[in-house]
């Protein structure tokens, strides 16, 4: 496969929001010649047809597989291993896998010992999303100036890593390598622990009286609804990053308690110029991060 020509056939494992999604821009892009998508329930796979998102769909994931030149897995990390295994001996040989996965360390090495030697394995990750699920929740546009994040290791074809890093380029995404580890540490700090803040302070008002519950829903405000759409995520890929990722998420999670602490501490002690310093230290990240 060359980075110029054209792609004869591209598979997808799973089409939930992200792979939906690449599908629909991908199809834009005329990256590929023909396209096929697997999923396991029949309703999904009606769904994809409905939205013609691909050529050809079917939960018969050999058939789904078999000629394809690129297969992009996208479906929950805790699920790889098992369709891993179903696919590593009808992989064409040559072929690149790659995949979405919000998790990069673990994941990879829990399928490795499936993947053949002719086939390369460039696992990547596009920072992008929504807090919804499934083919429909998907659209052309949800990469556009967004970062997508490859860990190819060492022995992996350069020519592998530039076909996939050319794919997300072609979709509007700015492309990093990164070892996979810093990836998760990172991923850590910046996307999980959030997410766990806000599972964990929308948990909170459930245990909350059913009186000051009614008044929360009631008068949420910017604040609170941010949390309550992150926390509206879908649980069983948050269950699988927050286990796949327990290390780095645990080694970020103590650093964040410290400060907690130090805030706790500040407010206890009417520490004015603690609270000041922080907020207008934050206010400037902020203002980096839109910039
Ligand atoms: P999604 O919308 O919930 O769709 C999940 C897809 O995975 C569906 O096609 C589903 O098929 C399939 N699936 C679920 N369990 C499976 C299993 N045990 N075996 C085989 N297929 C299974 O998911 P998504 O949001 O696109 O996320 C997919 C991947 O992208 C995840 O690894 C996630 O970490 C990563 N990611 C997500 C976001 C985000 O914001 N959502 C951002 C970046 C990366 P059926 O419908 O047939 O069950």
């Amino acid at each position: 496969m060359k980075i110029n020509q054209k792609i004869k056939k591209v598979a997808f494992i799973g089409m939930g929001l992200i792979n939906s999604s690449l599908a629909r821009d991908l199809k834009i892009k005329k990256f590929y010649l023909s396209s096929s998508a697997y999923s396991r329930r029949l309703s999904t796979i009606n769904k994809i047809k409905k939205l013609k998102l691909v050529d050809f769909a079917s939960s018969n994931i050999e058939k789904i597989i078999k000629e394809a030149d690129i297969i992009i897995v996208g479906i929950p990390v805790a699920a790889y291993q098992e369709v891993f295994k179903k696919i590593c001996n009808n992989i064409k040989p040559g072929a690149i896998i790659t995949d979405v996965g919000s998790v990069k360390k673990e994941v990879i090495n829990s399928v490795k010992k499936y993947i053949p030697k002719n086939i390369d394995f460039v696992p990547g990750h596009p920072i992008a999303g929504t807090e919804n699920s499934g083919p429909e929740s998907g659209f052309a546009g949800l990469f556009k100036n967004g970062w997508c994040i490859l860990t190819p290791n060492k022995n992996t074809s350069k020519n592998s890593v530039k076909i996939i890093k050319y794919m997300w380029q072609l979709v509007g995404m700015k492309v990093d390598i990164m070892d996979s580890n810093y990836h998760d540490e990172v991923l850590a700090i910046t996307s999980h622990i959030p997410h766990i803040i806000a599972y964990s302070i929308v948990g909170t008002i459930t245990n909350l009286q059913t009186t000051i519950k009614k008044e929360v829903i009631k008068y949420a405000a910017s604040g609170f609804r941010d949390f309550t759409r992150i926390a509206a995520s879908d649980p069983i890929m948050w269950r699988d990053i927050i286990l796949y990722n327990r290390q780095s998420i645990l080694k970020m999670l103590n650093l964040f308690k410290k400060d907690l602490s130090k805030l706790e501490h500040a407010i206890e002690n009417n520490d004015d110029k603690f609270l000041l310093n922080l907020f207008t230290k934050t206010r400037k990240i902020r203002k980096e991060i839109i910039k």
